[in-house]
């Protein structure tokens, strides 16, 4: 088999063909003079089939998938993988033609996988969906009307153990003397040092990681940031206040919880396709912008995920600001980790909001 690096969209596999360092031409994309992978001569210098038929392996012929299997989820190998993966570039009949390759030259994949259609049992298979599954046979949808409409503490919609495990992979520190910032809409005096921190417990008002009543310090990574963080109008007033931390902190990046590739760790790979959907849907709603207008429920399902934070014992979490992807906002639990070096009142001249028919 040969084929090449713009073959394939996932990372690790691209770049494991061009560390193979061999030039030439790809009889599948048809792309001249490329980064390409050679099976004949190339098999013992990368993964690469290592890696394809990790991801292989998981699909089962029709003729052995269990009777109750629902017949509207199999489909041809090609279009699965293009559904389940963002590991292919290519078109089906270049992602089929690449299976069928490598199905005949592996050694311990079922040929059958090329020629029937597929499924993967363990995906409606309750005992492991129980075990594996972030969210049981439940999905993160499922949850998130059950915490609105129906039990706000207890649940059995989500597996908090396999939560923990999936959260635990990206906790990272911010180191001690960072500088990160609070901006608060304010009147032409301005606020007092001690007016620009969270306020206290029983007055807060609920946001994106705390409930009401809990008080939390939201810090942005941008000075500039925290004023859109604020929705502050032209000729608005604005109090920021610089917090440094007095040590370093150590929070859950809920702005990665989502993978780049599914080879990065060694994970089962039917579990991570099992849980890559709901991470992503918790991502999504991690970074979503909320209005003013928002319901305080709809702070429901992130309040849920950084409590847990808070429970499991760190100081705080991470989340992109839905303004500038190169700013990060903080959500910081424990107030006591910084001290607040400067604050100034601004007068917000012009801000270039952008307009967006709806
Ligand atoms: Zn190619």
């Amino acid at each position: 088999m040969i084929c090449c690096i713009n073959c394939f969209r996932d990372t690790e596999i691209r770049a494991a063909i061009e560390m193979v360092g061999r030039r030439g031409d790809c009889p599948i994309c048809k792309k001249a003079n490329t980064w390409i992978y050679d099976s004949q001569k190339d098999a013992n210098r990368t993964d690469v089939e290592e890696m394809l038929n990790s991801i292989l392996d998981i699909y089962v012929p029709e003729s052995d998938l269990p009777i109750t299997y629902p017949d509207e989820e199999k489909t041809y190998i090609e279009d699965r993988l293009l559904k389940d993966w963002n590991i292919f570039s290519g078109t089906t009949g270049e992602v089929k033609q690449l299976v069928s390759q490598i199905v005949d030259e592996s050694l311990d994949l079922d040929t059958r996988i090329d020629k029937e259609r597929v499924g993967i049992p363990q995906l409606f298979d309750e005992a492991y969906l129980r075990d594996h599954s972030i969210m049981g046979k439940y999905s993160w949808s499922v949850f998130k009307k059950y915490l609105r409409n129906e039990n706000r503490f207890h649940s059995k919609y989500i597996n908090l153990e396999m939560l923990e495990s999936v959260l635990k992979r990206t906790e990272m520190i911010i180191p001690v003397g960072t500088n990160l910032y609070r901006a608060r809409v304010s009147n032409k005096k301005g606020y007092t040092r001690k007016e620009m921190w969270a306020p206290p417990d029983d007055v807060a008002s609920p946001g994106r990681a705390n409930s009401k009543g809990q008080s939390c310090l939201y810090l942005c990574s941008n000075r500039k940031t925290t004023v859109k963080e604020i929705r502050a109008h032209a000729f608005d007033y604005v109090t920021i206040a610089t917090f440094k931390l007095n040590r370093d902190i150590r929070i859950l990046d809920l702005s990665s919880i989502v993978h780049s590739s599914p080879f990065y760790s060694g994970e089962d790979k039917v579990a991570y396709l099992v849980n890559e959907s709901n991470l992503r849907q918790i991502q999504n709603d991690l970074a979503k912008p909320m209005s003013r207008l928002d319901s305080e429920l709809d702070y429901l399902p992130t309040q849920y995920i950084s409590d847990f934070a808070k429970f499991l014992g760190y100081d705080g979490v991470k989340y992109f600001s839905t303004f500038d992807k190169t700013s990060y906002n903080v959500a910081l639990f424990d107030s006591s980790a910084c001290n607040c070096t400067y604050h100034r009142n601004f007068l917000i001249g012009d801000l270039d909001y952008r307009l967006t028919a709806v």
